[in-house]
């Protein structure tokens, strides 16, 4: 397709049109967050259009690899030479393969400028990156929303765990987490279905880590997997989980989470949402009179066309740093910088977790136990440094999470077996157990930290490509040589051997967890949104995905998106009732 800008391709749009073009509510993407909004807007009895620039896929239908074998693949579902010499990016993804390429954005179709190195893992269809996440969903705490505040960082949040913590029960109740209710001040219990079982040497870790160190709580981590489904998800048409974790090719039983699943074809039953795919939105149309936005610039990007859409309330869930582009390249006489960014911050104190650190140990024990099924979740424990006062040298904490398996027949001492009887015997049994643990740690929001648009470098729409420029500072080299010592030692202290602590070196952004650029603050001076997640200085704009977020936490953010964005939404919806907005 040739270039275009917006405006030399602008449809004339007559009144007719705009009265056929206009909601209540424009919802701008249709993953984890835009799923929510248009679920609770559509329940609310309001028209809402989503927007949403990648193809759509059905639930089911669209899953064109889900119960592949893996003889059903060329190459047993590892990814030709070809696709990964032309994606390094996304090939640096686990979830990336030839089963699941589909459901990732390749490299040269979506250019990027990085002044940094810097991972950014896309999902461009409908349902976003709901369809490809590891559906892991822990509460924050006081401990996380009180942080910046007391430590001294970013800028205070506007809300508390109390202003949210029924927003997370209407969540979960809909979406099914499983778990346990572990009454943990700093992982606050969820609406729960049964939790997953822990296997023999992880519960033996458990115990270990509990007697060695009573300060450093282990659970099973809770996720969006039906393990019991209850009326309401029936009635969404989900079933149970089989434990097989093929979930990244999308599940045909709805076990897990995704908006295809749950919130968007809810929303469709309501007969009040519309839901259009490829459709990208360029920006926001701001009208100065009024001092509110209007609506939507979009292009669609089969035809090129160029038209616009209008509602009285828009709701940007494009995934933290496509929401800071759209807000960045709406720019108008009032906002040459910008929507709403007259202090200049739209883009800065972008901040992401940590996941440089992993460790590998060996155990040599339990070796007559086994386990059944593919648990679709790890053992986790919530942050134990800095939690109740600064007390490392490093700001904030991390949260480990670990898995033991029993090696396979592709390990290391069958590779130097003679075929044979030796060898057949070798892999028809499991090999010594192997425990696999991780960091997930809090990085500090910086003002450097940021994206913004390219002045001379456009994609094939027409749209500014972003520049990003994000990276780790002392804080986080601090943060991960303390979590290599401390999960070494509690390795060691359970009884394992040969462990082996490893730095990744990875780039920021491979965490997936990138949030901030349009913060929430009590001051517009220093943030961009109120506590409803409206821009300070339009107020029918809302923004509800990670690109709100003034701080990050260690907990994995998903679910705290969708609790922030089911508030906003019917906030939103009660201000438009009274006329108020
Ligand atoms: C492999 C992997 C594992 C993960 N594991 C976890 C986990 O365990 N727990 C967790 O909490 N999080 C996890 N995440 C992160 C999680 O997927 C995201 O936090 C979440 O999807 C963000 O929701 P969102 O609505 O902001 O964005 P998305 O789900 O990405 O949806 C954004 C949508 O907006 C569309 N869009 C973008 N720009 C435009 C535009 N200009 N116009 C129209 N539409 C647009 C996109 O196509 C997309 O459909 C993981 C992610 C990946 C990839
Ligand atoms: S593990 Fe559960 S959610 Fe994942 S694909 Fe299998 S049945 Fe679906």
């Amino acid at each position: 397709m040739e270039e275009l800008t917006y405006l030399n391709s602008r449809m004339n749009i007559n009144g007719k049109a705009i009265a056929a073009q206009s909601f209540d509510v424009i919802v701008i993407g249709s993953g984890i967050s835009g799923g929510w909004a248009a679920k609770e807007f559509c329940d609310l009895g309001l028209k809402t259009l989503v927007l949403e620039r990648g193809r759509p896929v059905k639930h089911v239908k669209d899953y064109p690899t889900a119960s592949y074998n893996p003889w059903d693949m060329s190459a047993r579902g590892a990814l030709s030479r070809e696709m990964r010499d032309q994606n390094p990016i996304a090939d640096r993804c686990y979830a990336f393969d030839d089963a699941t390429k589909h459901f990732f954005v390749k490299d040269s179709e979506h250019p990027y400028i990085q002044e940094k190195p810097f991972d950014w893992i896309r999902g461009y269809q409908e349902g976003g990156k709901s369809l490809i996440w590891a559906r892991q969903t822990q509460r924050w705490s006081n401990f996380e929303f009180e942080a910046p505040a007391r430590d001294g960082f970013a800028v205070d949040w506007p809300i508390r765990y109390q202003d949210l913590e029924e927003w997370y029960s209407h969540v979960e109740r809909f979406v099914g987490i499983s778990g346990n209710r572990d009454g943990l001040a700093n992982l606050p219990d969820s609406e729960v279905l049964p939790a997953w079982e822990l296997n023999c040497l992880e519960k033996h870790i458990q115990n270990s880590i509990q007697s060695n160190f009573p300060d450093r709580p282990v659970i099973t981590g809770r996720c969006a997997h039906l393990t019991e489904p209850t009326p309401i998800h029936l009635e969404q048409g989900r079933g149970k989980c089989q434990a097989r974790n093929l979930c990244y090719r999308g599940c045909p039983y709805g076990a897990y989470f995704s908006s295809n699943t749950s919130t968007l074809p809810w929303a469709e039953k309501t007969g009040n949402l519309t839901i259009r795919t490829h459709s990208i939105v360029h920006s926001i149309i701001y009208d100065q009179d009024k001092q509110r936005a209007t609506g939507v610039r979009v292009i669609d990007t089969e035809t090129g066309a160029a038209t616009e859409f209008f509602a009285q309330v828009i709701f940007v869930n494009a995934s933290t740093l496509n929401t800071n582009l759209i807000l960045l390249n709406s720019k108008s006489a009032r906002f040459p910088d910008g929507l709403g960014n007259d202090n200049g911050l739209l883009g800065k104190y972008i901040a992401f977790h940590n996941y440089r650190g992993s460790i590998v140990a060996q155990y040599d024990g339990f070796s007559d136990f086994y386990y059944k099924g593919r648990r679709p979740t790890m053992a986790i424990m919530p942050s134990f440094r800095n939690v109740h006062r600064q007390e490392m040298d490093f700001q904030r904490g991390y949260l480990v999470a670990f898995e033991a398996a029993r090696q396979g027949w592709n390990r290391r001492d069958t590779l130097g077996a003679a075929p044979g009887r030796e060898l057949k015997d070798m892999i028809s049994r499991p090999g010594p157990w192997q425990v696999y643990m991780m960091m997930q740690g809090e990085t500090i929001p910086k003002e450097h930290n940021q994206v913004r648009l390219s002045k001379d470098q456009t994609d094939k729409w027409g749209i500014p490509l972003l520049v990003t420029s994000v990276d780790y500072d002392e804080n986080d080299e601090k943060m991960l040589a303390d979590f290599l010592e401390q999960g070494g030692l509690m390795l060691q202290q359970s009884g394992c051997s040969n462990i082996s602590p490893s730095d990744s070196g990875q780039a920021p952004g491979l965490d997936i967890h990138e949030m901030g650029g349009v913060r929430m603050g009590r001051d517009p001076e220093t943030s961009l949104l109120n506590r409803w997640n409206q821009l300070h200085l339009i107020p029918n704009v809302f923004v509800t995905d990670g690109a709100c977020m003034t701080s990050v936490g260690t907990q994995n953010p998903s679910l705290t998106f969708m609790a922030i964005t089911a508030r906003a939404a019917n906030h939103a919806a009660s201000l438009l009732k009274s006329q108020d907005i």
